[in-house]
């Protein structure tokens, strides 16, 4: 059997008796299972590693009487299912609230080694830009201290409006005030291990020390605010404002997805007026944040921010999420390259390559 010296129950899995020789490990149909033929000692002992973490799954099958041969032949079987994962090493610092104890366990399920910590201390090394910082935007920063990330770059120097105030996020004091100062006073306070830098470059946070940018804009995104991001490769997701939903996405992997340009060619495919109704929205008074909307946008816009950062591939890639209310759910439209746009054409240079 090949296998790490040193294996535990993978955190956070359930290890239910289904009687009649049966244990279940797990109840999430991604990856639960069952085994059966189990003996009763076999059962207690599966149970004993379950409750028991600080004995090792070795010395639960000694103390419940389990033969070393059918001890292996069990352990084998749970490796093979990635129920039984290596003891964790140590990992680097954690920015995460409690040092990640909330959310370890969750991140360690998408792991193979279960180690939700090394997520963690990943997340801790990157840095992530945010650009427009009303509810939404706020949100998103919050969403994304939470989770752990070690440093953000804001940029929006407008004032803070009354309609910016939110439980949990700005305060009426805050008003009148940059928001980005506000939002990172609020920061300070709440997620006091991440760094947060305020760039009063108009023309947005330095790119080339950031690993995903996002910018919330009204009404309609505006490609030529992304063609610096796009020309220097750096990943970027546009979160769209409109009236009574708000649209997160395309996530853009310069040179391997659809772009926001591609997206507004094939708009102006659809109706050949969207470059003046474009040049009209662009000039509009910014729409309210709603609170559900905000809420709903800024988890589902953070979430494609992190599965990018933990190397999986975000929902948003190729398509963009739209959350309207009332429901509130997000739907995915397909945003494919547009031909006339030619983004995804890698440079023969090479220039593009090591976007992951
Ligand atoms: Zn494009």
């Amino acid at each position: 059997m090949t296998r790490a010296p040193l294996l535990r129950l993978r955190p956070g899995t359930p290890v239910l008796s289904r009687g009649g020789g049966q244990v279940q490990c797990g109840s999430d149909p991604r990856w639960s299972f069952v085994l059966s033929g189990l003996t009763a000692a076999e059962e207690t002992w599966l149970g004993e590693v379950a409750e028991r973490r600080h004995v090792t799954v070795e010395q639960a099958a000694a103390r419940c009487g389990v033969p070393a041969e059918r001890r292996d032949e069990i352990m084998t079987a749970l490796f093979r299912a990635g129920v039984l994962v290596p003891v964790p090493r140590s990992v680097g610092a954690v920015t995460a609230p409690a040092d990640g104890a909330a959310d370890a366990t969750v991140l360690g399920m998408l792991r193979p080694d279960g180690a939700g910590l090394a997520t963690l201390a990943d997340r801790a090394r990157r840095t992530v830009g945010v650009v427009g910082l009303g509810r939404v935007g706020t949100g998103i920063a919050q969403q994304l201290a939470t989770a752990g990330v070690g440093r953000l770059v804001l940029h929006d120097p407008l004032p803070a409006q009354v309609t910016d105030l939110a439980a949990g996020g700005l305060r009426s004091g805050d008003v009148g005030r940059a928001r980005h100062d506000a939002v990172r006073s609020l920061l300070a306070e709440r997620a006091p291990r991440m760094t947060v830098r305020v760039d009063d470059d108009v023309a947005g946070p330095d790119p080339a020390e950031l690993d995903v940018v996002v910018v919330t804009e009204p009404h309609a995104a505006h490609p030529a605010r992304y063609r610096r991001l796009l020309g220097l490769g750096v990943p970027h997701l546009p979160v769209v404002v409109r009236e009574a939903d708000m649209v997160v996405g395309p996530f853009v992997r310069p040179g391997l997805s659809a772009c926001v340009t591609c997206v507004d060619l094939a708009r102006a495919d659809a109706d050949r007026e969207w470059p003046a109704l474009a040049t009209q929205l662009r000039t509009a008074a910014e729409p309210t944040h709603e609170a559900t909307l905000a809420a709903v946008a800024a988890a589902t816009a953070a979430g494609q921010v992190l599965a990018q950062l933990d190397g999986h591939r975000p929902a948003a890639v190729g398509a963009c999420l739209e959350i309207a209310l009332p429901a509130g759910l997000p739907r995915a439209r397909p945003a494919d390259p547009h031909p006339r746009c030619g983004c995804v054409v890698l440079p023969a240079d090479g220039a593009g390559t090591g976007i992951t």
